[in-house]
């Protein structure tokens, strides 16, 4: 499969610069992406600004009535869609469905559209004078995805963006396109006008064009740190609205009177679903007071019966990773891991995958007396790799997390309830989980983590996705009868 760009309501033809695509349970080629060169996304931001006079003047109730059927085509479509994902990325195929779930809550919420533009009124603000505010599209904006939620991450976006009017170039990872693609055909069956949705592959070069043309007003980023730094700095410089959402290092508290068995299964699914390729997956379990050893006791024999293959097989808990360097790396920190210092509870190198063939497996790795000094502990690994830390109390498990440089998400098991609202209070993380390894926000609220996983003021989807993707204009107005005799010369206030 050749996969081009979708501009206007159409694929273009091949660019001139392409990449490979990869199955990574097979570790064979299946393809390649085109890499867009600057004149091909400048065509696109084209595509685009030129859809957006009609589109916005549409009523939201039109542009949810698209929402609504992409919604429905969506539906339909999720088994070829879960496919694409997992031929691409690798995570197994209930997975993929869920990812698609997850997304198709903003749709979901994006079809609300209409009550959610309602601005503020204000009658008689002053005698006479009524005041309102309105909540207007903002022109072209883009988004720029990473590969391991190839159509969440994307939704976190576009869905919001167009519902409100604007008009949208997703710029997806150049690992994993396919399945954004088939979305992009699925809007068009939808009923979106050309030139409101628009795809362009590739890879720095055309993220470039988009972060400092003059005709793109905002950048939805979600990807890796120093990227979403580098994407904040220089979109923001070129005076873009800028969020920029980075990378993770989960840790899950473990108090002492924790239910084990519900903690351990929460870790299992958390530190390895999705090979740990999840910005929101737990990699680090904090264990407080004495609860280590039969932590890493329960966890053990599940972490080796883990059944890691082939996404596409039934049963399969764990696909690949998703490239052979991004193995190599996750490798290279489990190595490290060892000539550290920490101990290598279970060892997932040279897994025999099901149905692998040359793919690029990793079984579940688990490490216990990790410290603060170890690679493992401080960077983030992407990889099916848990690190436990001990530490004798509660007071040492929130210092650790608060001195993390990330604060993504986080999460404590506890039967204490006093011990967990005071977990909430003072943490320094954006989403906090309460007997929940995963809090991921649903689309009704906004997703975004705190210190360096974020930039920018604004978290995604939810609320703040609807003020991200709008501005306000605040009304004052008067229709007073007869002729005023004199100007003012003095600051106008409200009488
Ligand atoms: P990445 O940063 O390598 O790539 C993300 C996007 O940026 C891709 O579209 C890529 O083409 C583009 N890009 C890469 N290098 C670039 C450059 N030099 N200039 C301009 N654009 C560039 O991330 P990835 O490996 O695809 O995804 C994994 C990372 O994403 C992890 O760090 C993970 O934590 C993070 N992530 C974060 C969240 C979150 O919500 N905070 C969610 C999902 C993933």
């Amino acid at each position: 499969m050749s996969v081009t760009h979708y501009i206007d309501g159409k694929y273009t033809a091949a660019s001139e610069r392409k990449q490979s695509l990869f199955n990574p349970a097979t570790g064979k080629v299946c393809g390649d992406v085109s890499l867009a060169s600057v004149s091909e996304t400048e065509s696109a931001i084209a595509a685009a600004k030129a859809a957006f006079p009609a589109w916005s003047e549409m009523s939201p109730l039109r542009r949810a009535r698209v929402m609504f059927k992409f919604k429905a085509l969506v539906e339909e479509n999720i088994d070829e869609l879960a496919a694409l994902i997992t031929k691409e990325h690798g995570k197994v195929l209930d997975d993929a469905k869920g990812e698609l779930t997850r997304g198709l809550e903003v749709v979901e919420f994006a079809c609300g559209i209409p009550h959610l533009l309602k601005g503020e009124m204000t009658e008689q603000i002053g005698t006479g004078i009524d005041a309102w505010s309105l909540n207007q599209p903002l022109g072209v904006v883009t988004g720029i995805s990473p590969f391991n939620f190839p159509i969440m991450v994307p939704m976190w976006m576009f869905p919001i963006a167009i519902a409100c009017g604007n008009t949208f170039i997703m710029k997806p990872s150049e690992k994993d396109p396919s399945s954004t693609m088939r979305i992009a055909e699925l809007l068009t069956e939808a009923g979106l006008p050309d030139g409101v949705f628009n795809v362009v592959n590739g890879d720095k070069e055309a993220v470039d064009v988009l972060l400092t043309h003059p005709d793109v007003q905002a950048v939805s980023f979600v990807g890796s740190t120093p990227i979403a730094e580098y994407i904040y700095s220089t979109a923001s410089a070129h005076g873009k609205r800028v969020q920029a959402l980075g990378g993770a290092k989960n840790h899950m508290v473990v108090m002492p009177d924790a239910d084990l068995d519900q903690a351990v299964a929460a870790l299992m699914g958390a530190a390895y679903g999705s090979a740990g390729e999840r910005c929101m997956a737990i990699s680090v379990a904090v264990a407080v007071g004495n609860v280590a050893d039969a932590l890493i006791e329960k966890l053990t024999p599940k972490v080796k019966a883990l059944r890691v293959g082939n996404g596409v097989i039934e049963g399969m808990e764990m696909g690949p990773l998703v490239t052979a360097e991004h193995l190599k790396k996750v490798e290279g920190y489990v190595a490290a891991g060892v000539a550290e210092g920490a101990t290598l509870v279970v060892d997932g190198r040279g897994v025999v995958a099901e149905g692998g063939g040359d793919g690029f497996f990793l079984g579940g790795c688990l490490f216990d007396n990790v410290t603060e000094d170890m690679t493992i502990y401080r960077d983030e690994i992407f990889g099916p790799v848990l690190a436990v830390v001990r530490v004798p109390d509660y007071a040492t498990a929130v210092k650790l997390i608060n001195e993390h440089e990330f604060g993504n998400g986080t999460a404590i098991f506890t039967q204490n309830g006093d011990a967990a609202r005071q977990f909430c209070h003072e943490i320094q993380v954006g989403m906090v989980g309460v007997n929940v390894p995963i809090p991921v926000p649903m689309a009704f609220h906004s997703f975004g983590g705190w210190k360096r996983s974020l930039f920018g003021p604004l978290h995604m989807h939810g609320p703040d996705g609807v003020r991200f993707y709008t501005r306000r204009k605040a009304i004052t107005a008067r229709w007073p009868t007869g002729i005023r005799a004199n100007a003012d010369f003095v600051m106008p206030t409200m009488k």
